[in-house]
């Protein structure tokens, strides 16, 4: 069998550079108290749906995210892990389908001059049609160029959105800056870190010197402790044997999975999305089990391997945490199922991620909820049951298939909520303009 290996010298890109695009401003001022669209969360699946209804014509939206710099949550987490490069391809993009606009491969080649030979190789190897690493400092100014290019910034708003209220003509959005009416909501809420079962320790709080993935953490100078096969395990992992750690990688599958995307391909075309859609609810919670697992980039491995032989890294395989205890005298333990102990100066949790479906915002009779997921209209994206609210991003998955969570699945999803969200506003002359996928 051939076994790809990249070098691991494509996860190294430089972070920080000054790209050509101009830098985002918000709105401070008063929220409006009408808007056409209110967009809740400013993620990455808010960039594509905002750019979207502007080239449909609409610009009377708001967007409202606690983080205050649209992108930002996902650049902080990824920077919190030291994430350089993006898992998906320059094909996969936050911009706009279909108008002719300056796409991520476009701009990272007007970038040329500060890319590094590794990166321009990319940039290649994306011309031709192969897999490609997008370095996360051009994303961060690719996101820059489409919120300046689509007037995004001048909609958005800092705040806190506290209650989405529907009634069957408008949507009252209640936020930590003032209410805003609007005709239709679109929920860009994204995911949170998945919580360690209730059994791993007694009480809520969190054990001394136990985190998760998405929290800074410092270097503990000594050994770690990492529970969780996914990339962002694989990070904190190379993380902490850079700060000179050693380090014990506990992971429940048998031995590590490296892959290209967390996602099978198929599912960003058409023909992966109809056989999702031609499934029973059942058959769809055992795709999105089978479709989206842990795994790791491929550029990971050689750096991992050699560590492990090293003996800088110990990998727990085919074990599960049974329990986490905080040490008075010392960092944590982890006890595993085999009957192993393992302590540490600390212990990272980087156990995936859940979607924010709405329950938050929402009234229970509007998410229904049914093994975790909201019950979306398929061919819109619209709760079933109040049809001016739609979700976009991870929350969408059972509607649309395991990409709606990653960054192609938001242009898939926006695809369909923007054209239902013209019948709304009546504007039906510029539906010929959104494609439907
Ligand atoms: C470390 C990491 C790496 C990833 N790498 C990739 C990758 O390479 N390719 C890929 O396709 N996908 C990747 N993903 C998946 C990725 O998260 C999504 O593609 C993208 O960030 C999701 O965009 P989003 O807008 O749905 O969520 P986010 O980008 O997380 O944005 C959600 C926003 O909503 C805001 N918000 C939520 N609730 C409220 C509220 N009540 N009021 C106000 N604001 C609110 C938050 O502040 C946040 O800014 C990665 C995920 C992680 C965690």
């Amino acid at each position: 069998m051939t076994v790809f290996l990249p070098p691991p010298d494509f996860l190294d890109s430089p972070r920080g550079r000054r790209f050509a695009a101009p830098p985002q401003q918000y709105r401070t001022d008063a929220l409006p108290d009408e808007a056409a669209v209110v967009i809740v969360g400013g993620g990455l699946a808010a960039i594509s749906v905002a750019g979207t209804l502007w080239h449909a014509g609409v610009r009377d939206f708001v967007i409202v995210d606690r983080a205050g710099r649209l992108g930002g949550q996902f650049l902080r987490r990824a920077d919190i892990l030291g994430q350089r490069v993006l898992r998906s391809p320059y094909d996969h993009h936050p911009g706009v389908e279909g108008y002719r606009d300056c796409e991520l491969l476009d701009f990272a080649r007007l970038q040329w001059s500060l890319l590094t030979d590794g990166e321009r190789l990319q940039v290649r190897m994306a011309q031709a049609g192969h897999r490609s690493v997008v370095p996360m400092d051009v994303l961060e100014a690719y996101c820059d160029h489409v919120v300046a290019m689509h007037g995004l910034a001048a909609r958005a708003w800092q705040g806190e959105v506290q209650q989405v209220s529907p009634n069957e003509d408008e949507v009252l959005v209640r936020t930590s800056l003032g209410d805003v009416r609007a005709a239709t909501v679109v929920l860009c809420t994204g995911e949170e870190a998945t919580p360690a079962p209730d059994d791993w320790w007694p009480g809520d709080a969190t054990p001394t010197g136990v985190g998760y993935w998405c929290d800074p953490a410092e270097p503990a100078g000594g050994e770690t402790v990492v529970v969780g096969a996914g990339l962002s395990g694989a990070h904190l992992v190379t993380n902490a044997l850079a700060a000179g750690d050693r380090v014990h990688w506990i992971i429940r599958e048998e031995s590590e999975r490296y892959q290209c995307a967390d996602v099978n391909a198929s599912f960003f075309r058409a023909e992966g999305r109809s056989r999702f859609h031609g499934t029973s609810w059942q058959d769809r919670l055992l795709m999105m089990r089978q479709h989206r697992r842990a795994s790791v980039m491929f550029e990971f491995r050689p750096r991992l391997t050699a560590a492990e032989e090293q003996g800088r890294l110990t990998v727990h395989r085919g074990t599960t945490v049974t329990a986490v205890h905080g040490r008075a005298d010392g960092g944590p333990s982890v006890e595993l199922a085999d009957g192993t102990t393992v302590t540490g100066e600390r212990v990272l949790l980087a156990l995936g991620t859940r979607p924010l479906i709405g329950s938050e915002l929402l009234p229970t009779d509007v998410v229904r909820a049914r093994d975790g997921w909201p019950d979306l209209e398929e061919v819109t994206l619209a709760y079933r049951s109040a049809p001016r609210v739609h979700a976009l991003g991870a929350a969408a998955c059972m509607a649309l298939g395991p990409a709606a969570r990653n960054i192609d699945g938001h242009r898939i999803g926006t695809s369909r909520i923007v054209p239902s969200i013209l019948r709304q506003l009546d504007t039906p002359a510029r539906l010929t303009e959104v494609a439907h996928v």
